[in-house]
């Protein structure tokens, strides 16, 4: 039996254009408490460099909050900030940016059980409203960690669209990734006989349907900006309701997982890696990958592992390693046997964009 059953949810989501504006007088209209208290904002140089006047503007709007530049997303630089913010009483956390510094933000917030608002500068994955924080603990070696999700998410959408078409990319496909993580969430149910959370897993599907079967084939355009983050968002929650990674999570990511860890020097995002993962993972599910692919084509997607440099054997083996790399983990991986052949096959249909 799940004993999972206590899950928050934030009390702001806010998609509007412009939103970062007047992200104060969104605050005070869903959290007025939050208005007047001592606040940091946690960003990037780089990215303090490009929407300078934009950050110090809502420094401002929060009563002149400390700017801080991370040097790492870590575990420790998560404490140091954590830290401070505990030493000066400061009680809200704004982070600005990419997956880096809102993982570092979330898991600063976390300990130091500050509000967290979430104001992401790219959609380049689901982290941004899960219950996790990918953070490098030991050197570069990255872990996931449990924490809690934002208090308030506020995206704007001039904001995403100005961001490179890469990071949308990627956050489209940790969203096409659910259908196969779903699938292997409920073969796992059913071979270990757990219960699928019936909600998040709704959730989740949702998250998926709504962008899989888009009308706006635009991704720059105002409406599929909208769509696609409060799908991101819904798979966080998916995740958080489910109290697990499990809904947004299968064999795909395994894939992923394998060349985050093996294959460090393979410069591929999370969310294309996992897209790269999901054609594969829906052949072994029995699956046909061709509404996948298509959908791929539409957005153009770049599903083809040799434009990430990745060879034929470099693919047979992050599979490979894809079925140890999270033990205990129950996917399509328990049930077909490793075939280079296959994956000889599968690799040069995805290279010639089949
Ligand atoms: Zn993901």
């Amino acid at each position: 039996m799940n004993q999972h059953t206590r899950f928050d949810l934030p009390i702001c989501l806010a998609v509007e254009e412009d939103a970062f504006l007047h992200s104060d007088e969104i605050i005070s209209r869903y959290i007025p408490d939050l208005i007047g208290q001592k606040t940091i904002i946690i960003s990037e140089e780089f990215l303090i460099g490009i929407y300078k006047d934009k950050i110090y503007d809502i420094s401002s709007d929060f009563g002149g909050a400390e700017v801080c530049a991370m040097n790492s997303a870590s575990f420790d630089e998560a404490v140091a900030i954590a830290k401070k913010v505990c030493i000066e009483d400061i009680k809200v956390i704004i982070g600005i940016g990419g997956g880096r510094v809102l993982d570092t933000a979330k898991y600063a917030a976390h300990i130091s059980k500050a509000a967290y608002i979430c104001m992401p500068t790219s959609l380049s994955n689901d982290s941004l409203a899960s219950p996790f924080a990918v953070l490098e603990t030991v050197g570069k070696t990255r872990k996931t960690i449990e924490c809690l999700i934002p208090t308030a998410i506020i995206v704007d959408t001039n904001m995403i669209n100005n961001a490179p078409e890469g990071q949308t990319l990627s956050g489209i496909g940790d969203t096409i990734a659910k259908h196969t993580a779903l699938f292997d969430w409920k073969l796992s149910a059913a071979r270990t006989g757990s219960r699928i959370d019936d909600f998040a897993y709704a959730l989740s599907r949702m998250s998926y349907d709504s962008v899989y079967h888009c009308d706006e084939k635009n991704m720059k355009s105002r409406v599929f900006i909208r769509i696609l983050s409060r799908a991101l968002v819904m798979g966080g929650l998916a995740m958080e309701i489910a109290g697990s990674s499990r809904p947004c999570s299968g064999s795909e990511h395994l894939f992923a997982h394998a060349i985050e860890e093996f294959y460090p020097d393979v410069k591929i995002s999370h969310g294309l890696a996992v897209a790269l993962g999901s054609i594969p993972a829906c052949i072994f599910q029995g699956q046909s990958p061709d509404g996948l692919i298509s959908f791929f084509h539409t957005y153009g997607l770049d599903f083809s592992p040799a434009s990430y440099g990745i060879s034929e054997d470099m693919f047979a083996d992050m599979w490979k390693k894809a079925r140890s790399v999270r033990p205990g983990r129950v996917t399509i991986l328990d049930d077909v046997k490793h075939d280079t052949v296959q994956l000889n096959e599968i690799y040069y249909r995805m290279v010639n964009g089949q």
